[in-house]
């Protein structure tokens, strides 16, 4: 137990976490483009919000949470994902008192209580947006812009985008009505999730994985030919604003979302080299959501993109960077009587900005050599007890294997002037 930690769970270890540093410099670039700004919430909230916020008939909320009561008998979950949780702090601090929309992105971790397979982790982590505040379907088409855009710059780029309208809380009951018409005589046929499913939620019938349920639901009525004027107008302006950003589209009337606070467009982004799990990011307009968790009626949308997924597709398609760990300057004390003035010169360059490292473990002069090389480092400042008498240092030059001696004052600004070559 000890040196094993809890299962789904895994460590970010220094060989992979430049790659982690890379996606998320991608997004920070990518959001500072469309003007979204980062929010930090805490990891864990109340459980009532994501009760609310999720909804009760949610697999994730009826089986993955990771619930628990603290010391002070609160009940709390670990965030199985962000949006309500964003909410909650849209309404807590008043956001919506300044300029709207409100722009928001967050990267972090989440949990789930799932069974762990290949790629996928009980402490997961995602990168999401939220825009709160506007109405139309421009904000929509930014929204699914800046998932491509970012895709696209990790160099992502055979995406399939796929589009629904999932109705208003106006249309969408009629739909709904018509769907139950088009199972009524094929429920007793379908899985066991789907027939309950049948009077609770018969939109979730649509996008089962069972096989039986997808063959029954060829031919189902599509939520799209329902659409109240409101809906189907929002519908064609973001088709028309997706079109004239050059982004390429597919209707999917299986891309459903059940819950009565989802709204309008719902959107995923497939990559599909990932094969089965070839969906990185979901999204879709959540009107109801705000109001749900006590705020003034709201329009807001949003997506997530798994970062364990986006770095799993960089991995299969050689795309990850060669993360650099080199360093300008290699300290080599030749002896320990030489260690403190080592240090002092270690320090020196360090407080000049400059990458420094130095043997820390008594290393013969060829072993610290052997290891300087490994950096790589660009200089080794060898320090011996003959050259400190003398105030002087031998600065050798790794890349060309010239050395010289140096005046112990003059050695930051020749290192300076030696990396700018
Ligand atoms: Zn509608
Ligand atoms: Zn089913």
């Amino acid at each position: 137990m000890l040196t094993t930690g809890p299962r789904g769970t895994r460590d970010i270890l220094p060989d992979s976490s430049g790659y982690w540093q890379y996606v998320e410099n991608m997004i920070r670039e990518v959001c500072r483009n469309f003007a979204y700004q980062e929010i930090r919430t805490p990891i864990f909230e109340h459980t009532e919000l994501f009760l609310r916020g999720i909804g009760e008939t949610t697999d994730i909320v009826e089986k993955e949470m990771y619930t628990f009561t603290d010391r002070g008998k609160r009940n709390i979950t670990l965030r199985p994902e962000n949006t309500a949780a964003v909410v909650r702090s849209y309404l807590e601090n008043k956001l919506y008192a300044g300029p709207q929309p409100t722009k928001l992105f967050y990267i972090g971790p989440m949990f789930r209580y799932d069974r762990p397979q290949a790629g996928r982790y009980r402490q997961f982590h995602q990168f999401g947006v939220e825009a709160i505040g506007a109405q139309g379907p421009a904000i929509d088409a930014e929204i699914i812009s800046l998932a491509v855009e970012f895709l696209n710059r990790l160099g992502l780029n055979d995406l399939k985008l796929l589009i629904n309208s999932v109705g208003c809380p106006a249309c969408r009951p009629v739909y709904r009505t018509k769907l139950q018409e088009f199972f009524r005589d094929k429920v007793s046929q379908l899985c066991t999730d789907c027939q309950s499913r049948y009077d609770r939620n018969p939109m979730r019938i649509l996008d089962c994985k069972n096989e039986t349920c997808t063959e029954h639901s060829q031919g189902a009525p599509h939520m799209v030919d329902c659409l109240c004027d409101e809906c189907s107008s929002h519908f064609t302006g973001l088709k028309e604003h997706l079109t004239a950003a050059g982004i390429n589209f597919v209707i999917n009337p299986r891309l459903v979302r059940g819950l009565d606070y989802y709204t309008k467009t719902a959107f995923e982004i497939q990559y599909s080299p990932l094969g089965a799990q070839s969906a990185v990011c979901g999204g879709g307009r959540y009107d109801g959501l705000i109001a749900e968790c006590g705020g003034q009626p709201t329009p807001g949308i949003g997506f997530a993109i798994g970062i364990e997924r986006v770095l799993l597709a960089l991995e299969k398609q050689e795309l990850l960077p060669i993360i650099n760990n080199a360093i300008d300057v290699f300290v080599a004390p030749l002896g320990a009587e030489t260690q403190a003035a080592a240090f002092q010169i270690l320090t020196e360059l360090r407080r000049a900005n400059i990458a420094v490292d130095m043997d820390f473990i008594n290393r013969s002069l060829k072993a610290q050599m052997k290891y300087a090389n490994k950096y790589p480092a660009k200089f080794v400042a060898l320090i011996g007890q003959d050259e400190l008498a003398q105030n002087k240092v031998m600065l050798k030059n790794m890349e060309t294997g010239s050395q010289e001696l140096v005046e112990r004052a003059e050695l930051v600004h020749m290192i300076i002037e030696g990396m700018e070559k």
